[in-house]
């Protein structure tokens, strides 16, 4: 049976990092730019597992976060999460083999975070996952499942939340394992705001001012793939489109959603959509936003970090810190309690901000662990 064996290895640090869907490019370019600055001998090996294959899903966040090229590129997407997960799993193992690392680095909770976690763990090769700890204790969902199983398969697990390691130690995971860093979005949103200000003219273009608009996205496999309730959720911001213009930039699952339950043009009609945008006009959207309604995990965060009051578009959240600190609700997927949501949303006024991310240096943190620096 294939393992590796690491006596012979010598420097530099070789550290294989897979990542396939847009939050992990935002994510890795976190941690991909601190490792640069960090730990200089250092080598990473870029896997792109081809999840996220669309230029307005993927190429746009490697030019606009200057991650560094894949030296890998899959191509496997577009099966079900069996197929897309044995042949990522099959294709990684191949690229471990010949690439021998000392670190197998993963993001979140994706079909590819589960293939790399599973093709290193039988391989011997330690893993590191970044953004660990995580449950909505709704084993329904695809993420959650990843999760739990990178989680157990991983060696050094870095915790975003309190709640995070708290989570991890019900599950008997040995403190050891566990390194609270905070969280790599908030260092992404610190970092790229400024830039978003600098070089974003989403606002012009889509007509809007500061405060005049609400900002919704909805993406998750468990709203769209429901057609009865994919029509509540945008009867919803629908109604609440009666208040303020809400814009709706489209994940290409909802897009096709939408087209085929036969909801597309009356949502055209109503609400402001858009293609999926590249990550700094969706910051500048998000900083100016007066609420933001989304189904997103990263997209939660992204309001609290610039206090935009959130309507969470489910029945439950990983990052409950926001929903327990009032900086965001849980509405739900029926439409009146969306828009009345939305509707607290445009009332809420000073947010505050606590640390509950940690203090916006996580990459620096993992870079250091990583490399023992
Ligand atoms: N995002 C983006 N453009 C969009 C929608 C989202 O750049 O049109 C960013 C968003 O700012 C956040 C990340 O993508 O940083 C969230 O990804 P997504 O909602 O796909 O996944 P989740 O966070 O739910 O795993």
């Amino acid at each position: 049976m294939a393992t590796i064996k690491y006596s012979m290895k010598t420097l530099p640090m070789k550290i294989v990092v897979v990542i396939g869907a847009r939050p992990q490019f935002i994510k890795a370019a976190v941690v991909s730019r601190a490792l640069r600055e960090h730990c200089a001998d250092a080598c990473e090996v870029l896997i792109h597992t081809g999840q996220h294959f669309d230029a307005n899903m993927s190429e746009v966040f490697f030019d606009e976060l200057e991650i560094p090229r894949p030296d890998y590129h899959l191509g496997i997407g577009g099966g079900t999460h069996g197929q897309n997960t044995g042949r990522m799993i099959e294709a990684i193992e191949t690229v471990l083999l010949a690439e021998r690392p000392d670190w197998v680095l993963v993001y979140g909770d994706t079909d590819s975070t589960l293939a790399g976690a599973l093709a290193a763990v039988k391989l011997n090769v330690p893993i590191a996952h970044v953004e660990a700890g995580l449950r909505s204790f709704n084993r329904h969902m695809p993420e959650e499942i990843n999760r739990i199983l990178t989680d157990h398969a991983a060696n050094l697990l870095f915790t975003p939340t309190a709640t995070a390691v708290l989570n991890l130690r019900a599950e008997g995971i040995a403190d050891e394992r566990i390194r609270p860093v905070g969280d790599v979005m908030y260092d992404a949103s610190r970092y790229y705001a400024m830039k978003a200000e600098q070089g974003s003219v989403i606002l012009d273009r889509l007509h809007l001012t500061h405060g005049g608009y609400v900002l919704a996205t909805v993406h998750r496999a468990g709203n769209t793939d429901d057609p009865e309730r994919l029509d509540a959720i945008m009867r919803g911001l629908m109604l609440a489109a009666r208040e303020r213009p809400v814009v709706l930039p489209l994940h290409p699952r909802t897009r096709a959603a939408l087209l085929r339950a036969d909801l597309f043009q009356q949502v055209a009609h109503t609400l402001l959509l858009c293609d999926p945008l590249g990550y700094l006009d969706m910051v500048m959207l998000e900083k100016h936003a007066a609420v933001i309604a989304s189904d997103s995990g990263g997209v939660q965060k992204e309001a609290f970090f610039h206090r935009v009051p959130c309507a969470v578009l489910r029945e439950e959240t990983e990052w409950v810190e926001l929903v327990e600190s009032h900086a965001a609700v849980l509405a739900g997927t029926t439409p009146q309690a969306i828009y009345e949501a939305i509707v607290w949303g445009l009332d809420a006024s000073d947010l505050g901000m606590a640390l509950f991310f940690g203090s916006g240096d996580a990459g620096p943190k993992i870079a250091e662990i990583l490399c023992g620096v």
